[in-house]
């Protein structure tokens, strides 16, 4: 493990560090506790197969789970990428089982953009900062520690429970959920719903704290923008440079503006906001209403439109010599149902002489914002943060709810989280000096013990 002066060694924490600053000898949850070490383990994911690998940190969630009575399974889909899954048998077998889910991989972190090491678990005013502290060792974190609460003293949750920790999420999930569920579907015998990451956290509307709960998710499409052209001496006359028609190609369509179009989901989002603004959705658009949503807005204006982000570039070995090849990657994310429509646009926007080659794709989701689980999950709310409304919203990324999908799991957002006004939470997804508070991490577990006794 690197070292850094922010550091505090671990056999300090009990006596240095706690939920509550000011409190010098407060000792430290066990869901910060457990979120740290994970975070301890660098299981970065580097995309294309390139991977520190998720086994340490799979041996330690499994760890914690034998601890508590659970058989889990680990299961290697290549050396070093390996899930865990483990059952916990609930009071109502009639009922169906519910899959909690978190992944154990993170995205890179250069550590020369960061006031902390981002693979120490550094602990500082008051918050647990490093890569995962967001996305999502937090949620982890807040699975274990909440099992521990319903099944460490003999009690059980209302209904089965397949606890999952997947490899890869941050590659699409091949190498993890959709290995599992493709290979090992019985895993999940029984389920029908899940519960994961990136919703239930708290945003500020209008001076009033509410929570978002993920109830849908775009579609992911990666693609590779390929110019073809003519090689040559870069000292000669030259029509036809494909580094000059994939310049041309790839500006075009990251400046491309993208139709706002509402599903459902937005729909529902807006009304509501709209509603807790108290002002007219038909006189106030559709931007403006996510704008109110302050930190969260970046998040909610891709949900309603979709988006193709230039990410990468290639081409060119020598300063002298035109190459006959340049490439561009481009992150597409569409609305659930048009994959196939955008890209056909997308052609029509950088021209037939350019070739789109499909890298990774997968499908979006919708699911209605009602029912027991809906209504579960904002009565726990309530009972935790009285007064604070529920509003659904379209996650403009993905996670491994869709691969759960593919079972006919429907699959929603929900690491609760109770956060400070001041906090820009949702760009510490992948951002630098990614940290979450303590006393969120507190909150998260109480409200997800709850849920996972009662409903
Ligand atoms: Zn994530």
């Amino acid at each position: 493990m690197a070292s850094s002066p922010n550091t505090i060694p671990a056999a300090s924490f009990a006596d240095s560090a706690g939920a509550s600053p000011g409190t010098a000898a407060a000792k430290l949850d066990l869901t910060a506790e457990i979120a740290r070490d994970l975070i301890r383990f660098d299981t970065t994911n580097y995309g294309e197969g390139r991977s520190n690998g998720e086994t340490d940190a799979a041996e330690y969630v499994a760890e914690k789970l034998r601890a508590l009575g659970l058989v889990p399974e680990l299961f290697d889909s290549e050396p070093g990428r390996t899930s865990v899954v483990a059952r916990v048998q609930g009071r109502d077998t009639s009922r169906p089982a519910l899959v909690v889910h978190g992944h154990l991989d993170v995205v890179p972190a250069d550590p020369a953009n960061w006031s902390v090491d981002p693979f120490a678990g550094v602990i500082k005013d008051g918050l647990l900062w490093g890569r995962g502290a967001v996305d999502m060792k937090n949620m982890d974190a807040m699975i274990l520690a909440s099992l521990q609460d319903v099944i460490g003293s003999g009690g059980a949750p209302e209904r089965d429970l397949v606890i999952a920790f997947f490899a890869d999420e941050e590659a699409g999930g091949v190498l993890g959920s959709h290995f599992l569920v493709n290979e090992h579907p019985h895993l999940f015998d029984g389920a029908t719903e899940a519960i994961s990451e990136v919703g239930g956290y708290s945003i500020t509307l209008g001076g009033q704290r509410a929570y978002l709960l993920q109830t849908g998710e775009k579609a992911l499409i990666w693609v590779k923008l390929v110019a073809r052209g003519e090689a040559g001496h870069g000292s000669r006359m030259h029509p036809n440079n494909a580094i000059t028609r994939l310049a041309e190609a790839v500006a075009k369509l990251g400046r491309h503006e993208w139709p706002i179009r509402l599903t459902d989901t937005t729909e529902q989002l807006l009304g509501e906001i709209a509603r807790i603004l108290d002002v007219d959705p038909q006189r106030v658009g559709p931007d403006e209403l996510a704008l109110a949503t302050g930190t969260a807005s970046g998040f909610i204006q891709a949900s309603l439109r979709t988006t193709a982000n230039p990410t990468g570039l290639t081409a060119g070995y020598k300063h002298n010599v035109i190459p006959d090849a340049a490439e561009a990657l481009i992150d597409i994310r569409s609305l659930p149902g048009e994959e196939d429509l955008v890209l056909a646009q997308i052609q029509e926007i950088v021209g037939s002489d350019i070739e789109i080659v499909t890298m990774h794709r997968d499908i979006g989701l919708e699911t209605e914002f009602s029912g027991p689980l809906i209504e579960a999950v904002v009565s726990t709310l309530e009972r935790h943060d009285p007064g604070a409304p529920v509003l659904p919203y379209l996650l403009s990324a993905g996670t491994d709810n869709k691969a759960l999908s593919t079972l006919g799991i429907k699959g929603y957002g929900f690491a609760p989280l109770r956060l400070p006004a001041d906090l820009d939470f949702p760009a510490l997804f992948h951002g630098v000096d990614e940290r979450v508070p303590l006393d969120a991490l507190v909150f998260g577990r109480r409200v997800l013990t709850d849920l996972l006794s009662s409903y």
